[in-house]
């Protein structure tokens, strides 16, 4: 099937022009045996490109593409199909937009265009090169500097906390501002006591004991808080919406539990995850006025991974969003995960709706997240979730050139 794929990069400063010129004409050859064309645009410091040609190909050359150390901060753009080829007369053409001007730019890579029909001179693949070519969305495009630049170093916050008598245990990470070297809340993961994850806990119930269980266990979380101790930072716990529904008094109950445990209203975020509450969300609506009633935050957890979080967002305002690693997972490659996610944070930004991000795993993940403007992480990354305790932290530190 005919593919195209479009990507943007950055020049690598010790690589000179003259190299890339040479390495196009090799490119040339090998994309024209391989049935595959397109164009690529260089405006002195980035790239701009687009390839042609049928998928499995076109994805072979992508990921060596991906690989080459002479560009970085390689973002795919669109990936898409079409009947067929914009640009399908040469190889791979190069053009240095510095030699023309926009407006003739514009016009010179459209002369090269294939496309059959005038109207398709407005699809999306040619509307990207419009908006590379003007410079828009620039300011969107970060430039994130080499993996290499940090240093992680493991801090001395570890506690260990002696099993606790009951059903279950939990697990606790903290959620961080790295550049501000400060630890804002920790979420705690309920654990069966042999360790095995919420699933596993969870499975072990049938009908509405699900919900005690879930309900009931969170006086296990308060007493391990107060024991870690949590002094004032936040607790985050996670709550099925219906165990506030279907469990008679359950902020009550939740309320003594925590003042048994002198953790103020105020301290605790209760969780949902999104899914549940799209489904429920009359029940949820009603239990969720009761928390707020009582201090309590409320976040919106796996943002975006239930497909209802925009419709979610317009009905109810959390105070916080908790978005999840499907999202997040390799952003720094993927120009659609990116509008996206500048478009949530725009959002939150002018509903006062604070976020973080679940499940950073790479450090170049965590610096595109904190260009965007993220500023709280949880993740393995800095920390793992620690079962019967708080894992270290590694912090990340600026290494000084020398
Ligand atoms: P969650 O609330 O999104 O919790 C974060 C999950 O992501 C945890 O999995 C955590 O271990 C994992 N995680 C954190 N950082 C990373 C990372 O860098 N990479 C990867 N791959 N994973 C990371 P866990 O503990 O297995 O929990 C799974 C889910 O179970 C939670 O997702 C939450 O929705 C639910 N859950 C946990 N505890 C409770 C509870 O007490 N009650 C209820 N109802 N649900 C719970
Ligand atoms: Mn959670």
């Amino acid at each position: 099937m005919l593919t195209t794929i479009i990507y943007r990069s950055r020049l690598c400063n010790s690589v000179a022009f003259k190299e890339i010129e040479s390495m196009v004409a090799i490119a040339n050859k090998n994309n024209e045996l391989k049935n595959v064309t397109g164009i690529l645009l260089f405006n002195g410091i980035h790239f701009f490109q687009l390839l042609e040609g049928p998928e499995k190909v076109v994805k072979e050359i992508y990921s060596t593409i991906c690989e080459d150390e002479r560009h970085y901060n390689v973002v795919e753009l669109l990936c898409d199909y079409a009947p067929a080829r914009h640009f399908g007369k040469a190889g791979m053409e190069l053009f240095d937009l510095r030699e023309y001007s926009k407006e003739k730019v514009l016009q010179a890579v459209l002369n090269q265009g294939t496309t059959r029909y005038q109207l398709a001179y407005n699809d999306r693949a040619l509307q990207f090169f419009r908006s590379f070519v003007m410079g828009n969305y620039n300011a969107n495009y970060f430039e994130i500097p080499p993996a290499e630049s940090w240093l992680f170093v493991k801090d001395e916050s570890s506690v260990s906390l002696s099993q606790p008598h009951g059903e279950c245990t939990f697990a606790f990470q903290p959620i961080i501002d790295p550049l501000a070297g400060e630890i804002i809340a920790y979420e705690a993961l309920v654990r069966t006591l042999s360790g095995r994850s919420p699933e596993e806990f969870f499975s072990a119930f049938e009908g509405d004991c699900v919900y005690k269980a879930d309900l009931e266990s969170k006086r296990t979380a308060f007493e391990m808080a107060r024991m870690l101790p949590l002094k004032n930072k936040l607790l985050s716990i996670n709550l099925m919406p219906m165990t506030l529904v279907k469990m008679p008094g359950a902020v009550d109950i939740l309320l003594k539990d925590l003042a048994a445990n002198q953790i103020v209203p105020e301290q605790v975020i209760v969780e949902f995850t999104e899914n549940a509450v799209i489904s429920n969300f009359d029940e949820f609506s009603a239990a969720v006025k009761a928390l707020k009633y009582a201090g309590i935050n409320v976040a919106i957890d796996h943002f975006g991974a239930g497909g209802g979080g925009l419709l979610l967002l317009s009905r109810f305002q959390p105070d916080r969003i908790k978005i999840n690693r499907d999202l997040i997972e390799n952003i720094h490659k993927s120009g659609p995960q990116q509008s996206i996610l500048l478009s949530i944070i725009q959002c939150c930004r002018l509903l006062e709706i604070q976020i973080s991000v679940v499940g950073v795993e790479k450090i170049e993940e965590w610096m595109w997240l904190e260009s965007a403007g993220i500023e709280y992480f949880q993740g393995n990354l800095f920390a793992p979730a620690s079962l019967n305790g708080l894992p270290a932290i590694a912090w990340p530190e600026k290494k000084t050139p020398f």
